[in-house]
């Protein structure tokens, strides 16, 4: 039976070491602020916004939240990221998506300042990860690299598979991967053969939003699954692995929910933290 990677205790520590820095800074004059931009109401948003407001809260980061309407346009949203890419008071910048159809979500990152860039998703930083450079890295590929050095789990020459190939999950996971000297594949859509090429994997990562994707003939015996996965079946929360299979046969596993989710928000903290840091001379 493997051993399961809880990422919410390590989420819960790695805040309680954040609050800690927190009340040096501020004892510097220093404190912390996150803006969050959200552009019309999604549902789904307005829970992520508030977990991000609570966890600031906890931390002791000042958190200011911008709610603009549906109907906001390219002019209004690009003329709010500069007056908060101005403002010395606010630290780290971030626009949750997804932002209405009429607006270009690429170009409004790329507004944002990239050393307010908590996110991770400008080119500079995106850049800078590629080339191995002190970066703000995305937050959910930095919570999955961070349980794998909680857990004493090394990555150097290992072979490591990553399912999914987005821009914030499947590609900064597989560069960071690749930067800890493991041996990293990439699959996708059009991957043939997937099974093959999963069933190698000392370190397999499911981040493509299929329920229960990755099943037990897929996983090589004692490999490390880290199920990045967020669906909702039957109105229950599953990730992308079958987790009770797949339990039975890997050395390390990522629980759904608990897992992967919750250090997701604590490194955003982190990354808040390191911008307002960043500010000392
Ligand atoms: P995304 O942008 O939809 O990307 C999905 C990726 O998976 C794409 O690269 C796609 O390939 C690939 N894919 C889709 N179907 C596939 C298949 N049958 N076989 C192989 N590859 C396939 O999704 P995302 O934003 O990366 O998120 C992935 C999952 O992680 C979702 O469930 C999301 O909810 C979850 N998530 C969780 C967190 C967290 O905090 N835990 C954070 C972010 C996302 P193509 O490129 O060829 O289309």
């Amino acid at each position: 039976m493997a051993t399961i990677i809880n990422g919410k205790e390590l989420a819960k520590k790695i805040r309680l070491e954040l609050k800690n820095e927190v009340d040096e800074l501020k004892s510097k004059g220093i404190e912390p602020k996150l803006s969050v931009i959200m552009v019309g109401n999604d549902k789904a948003s307005e829970v992520y916004v508030r977990n991000k407001s609570k966890a600031c809260n906890e931390i002791g980061i000042a958190f200011e939240e911008f709610l603009l309407p549906e109907e906001t346009s390219k002019e209004e949203l690009l003329g709010l990221i500069e007056k908060l890419n101005q403002r010395k008071d606010i630290h780290g910048i971030l626009l949750q998506s997804p932002i209405p159809k009429h607006l270009d979500i690429r170009e409004a990152f790329n507004s944002i300042d990239y050393r307010k860039d908590v996110d991770g998703f400008h080119p500079i930083n995106v850049g800078k990860l590629a080339i191995g450079e002190e970066s703000f890295v995305s937050c959910t590929p930095a919570g999955v690299m961070e349980m794998l050095k909680e857990y004493g789990i090394d990555v150097q020459g290992k072979r490591a598979v990553v399912i999914g190939r987005s821009n914030i999950v499947g590609k900064p996971l597989s560069q960071l991967l690749l930067n800890a000297n493991a041996t990293v594949t990439i699959c996708h859509s059009k991957t043939q053969n997937i099974a093959e090429i999963t069933k190698e994997a000392d370190i397999l990562v499911a981040a493509l939003g299929k329920p229960k994707f990755v099943t037990a003939n897929m996983v090589k015996k004692t490999a490390v699954v880290i199920d990045v996965g967020i669906n909702r079946d039957e109105g229950k929360l599953v990730g992308d692995v079958d987790f009770e299979n797949v339990e039975k046969i890997a050395s390390y596993i990522t629980p759904v929910p608990g897992g992967v989710g919750p250090m997701t928000v604590a490194m955003l903290m982190k990354n808040v933290v390191k911008a307002a840091k960043s500010t000392i001379n």
